[in-house]
């Protein structure tokens, strides 16, 4: 089984899926890499540090205020 050159749906750089991380891959039950690592590692970091996003449903504090006075 070849090297195979894949390119990034991200930045569609070309990056090497070689032999052994083929073979990892099949093993493992993972599909082709989609993103160059570059791309995987921005993902995973963006994963571990989340910017804050819009809140699910009301925060306890609003509907403490409205009982209030
Ligand atoms: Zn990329």
């Amino acid at each position: 089984m070849p090297d195979a050159i894949m390119t990034c749906v991200i930045c569609e750089s070309t990056f090497v899926f070689g032999e052994a991380e083929q073979k990892r891959c099949a093993r493992l039950g993972f599909e082709d890499p989609k993103r160059c690592p570059e791309c995987r590692h921005k993902k995973r970091k963006q994963a571990r540090d989340p910017s804050p996003k819009v809140r699910k449903g009301k925060s306890l504090f609003d509907a403490i205020d409205g009982e209030s006075g």
